[in-house]
């Protein structure tokens, strides 16, 4: 590692910060529409955090009482408006952390995910929680290989289900698995059914991956026009596209999104809760700046990174320790100038710090002039422009790290008053002798 970059957002002491401070620019798109879209729920979207669910479904977790209520209670101070558990019916250990997290008096909503069954229902009441999220196979290859049921059996089964969860009071989602491979006219039906049943929420599972945003806003938008209730959307990450699919889907209509922290979740998970408010954040900042704690997403990363034994990934949205690192000369010379022109997310929204690298070949005479100002060295601007043509020479043997950059500074500064400042850069003809000065 060349230099001390902001490493998972920690702010080191000798990472140089551009002296502007003015505020970013409002986030103009040339391609947004002038007209708003009445459909489109962009400003207006609710999160339903899944990584004490989903996130249970990733390869390395394992979250025992005390960990889940840390990671509740640390997603309910981000402001996440539910958050949905493992269901009781999976283990009696998972029956009581979830009466336990249903107890702890959180501003956050809670759910827990069934099967479309009986059994689940009686055990998932009893619980505590605010709602139930239903769910039930309706692929092809889902009834012929998984359940074996037909869509008569399905909606029948949907009907009993929800009526009882309605009897008990609770918030109820029903939702298809694998919903992007199933039949158009069955979905539609089954969801037109329950929606006169009066369900709170229906839900559209890409449970494999599979969909694209133009897919997801065809049927997210088809959906809109059958039902009246909200419509929540849980993407998986397979190709690439669950952040996305999830912003499409809210500009066809959807309300809610599926989250979890780092995506993490079955296979290479789902929508990530970080990279969601990313998006979101260049959708609609004041909604989002308004209802969510965007200074807390590092440390709820670390809580469930740390949790499963993972990193957090080097090009995470917002968190990823070069996130917010400038590097080639140009780009530094213009966000010293005006952060906006290379940066759509401002780090100080997220709590997280600006780094510009200049210890590169790549630096420019206006980063490293930005470094002696910090430094507040007396060096004029064809002395910095010489030292930086020095750097960028010792770079072409190694990177420099910041300590290495600041060295040649202060040599050249101090050599400046006896008039052998030249000699400085001839005789550090190698980065190995700055670092025995
Ligand atoms: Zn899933």
């Amino acid at each position: 590692m060349p230099e001390a970059a902001n490493g998972n957002g920690s702010t080191s002491t000798d990472t140089p910060r551009t002296l502007d401070t003015r505020p970013h620019e409002p986030i103009v798109n040339p391609y947004q529409s002038k007209y708003p879209d009445p459909a489109s729920n962009v400003s207006k979207f609710k999160i339903i955090e899944s990584t004490l669910r989903e996130g249970e479904q990733f390869a390395n977790a394992f979250f025992d009482t005390a960990k889940k209520i840390e990671i509740a209670r640390a997603l309910d101070n981000l402001g996440v408006d539910y958050l949905e558990l493992t269901s009781p019916a999976a283990s009696e250990q998972s029956r009581q952390d979830c009466i336990a997290i249903a107890n702890l008096g959180l501003k956050a909503k809670i759910l827990t995910h069934i099967r479309c069954h009986m059994d689940d229902a009686r055990i998932a009441v009893e619980t505590g929680v605010d709602g139930l999220d239903v769910v039930i196979g309706t692929s092809s290859y889902l009834r012929e290989f998984s359940h074996g049921k037909d869509m008569d059996y399905i909606t029948a089964k949907a009907i009993e289900v929800i009526t009882f969860i309605k009897s008990k009071g609770l918030e109820v989602r029903f939702s298809t698995e694998d919903s992007f491979r199933s039949d158009l006219v069955d979905l539609l039906s089954i969801y037109k059914a329950v929606d006169k049943l009066g369900v709170t929420r229906v839900g559209i599972a890409d449970t494999v991956g599979c969909a694209n945003p133009r897919q997801v806003y065809e049927l997210i938008r088809t959906l809109r026009s059958v039902v009246n209730c909200d419509i929540e959307c849980h993407f998986h990450n397979d190709t690439g596209c669950a952040i996305a699919n999830a912003y499409a889907a809210l500009e066809a209509g959807a309300t809610h999104i599926d989250t979890s922290v780092l995506g993490i979740g079955e296979r290479n998970g789902i929508t990530p809760l970080g990279g969601l408010l990313a998006r979101m954040y260049v959708g609609d900042k004041d909604y989002v700046m308004n209802k969510y704690n965007l200074h807390a997403i590092r440390d709820v990363e670390n809580l469930v990174a740390e949790a499963v034994d993972v990193q957090v990934p080097f090009n995470n949205y917002i968190t990823g320790y070069c996130a917010f690192t400038h590097k080639a000369g140009i780009h530094a010379k213009a966000i010293l100038n005006n952060p906006s022109t290379y940066e759509i997310l401002k780090p100080e929204d997220f709590g997280m710090t600006r780094y510009v690298s200049i210890g590169h070949r790549l630096t420019g005479w206006n980063a490293v002039k930005n470094r002696v100002e910090q430094l507040n060295l007396d060096l004029t601007d064809d002395d910095t422009k010489a030292v930086t043509a020095k750097i960028k020479e010792l770079a072409d043997v190694r990177p420099l790290s910041l300590d290495d950059v600041d060295t040649l500074l202060r040599k050249y500064h101090e050599a400046k008053s006896d008039g052998s400042h030249h000699r400085v850069l001839v005789e550090t003809d190698h980065p190995n002798k700055l670092a025995v000065a």
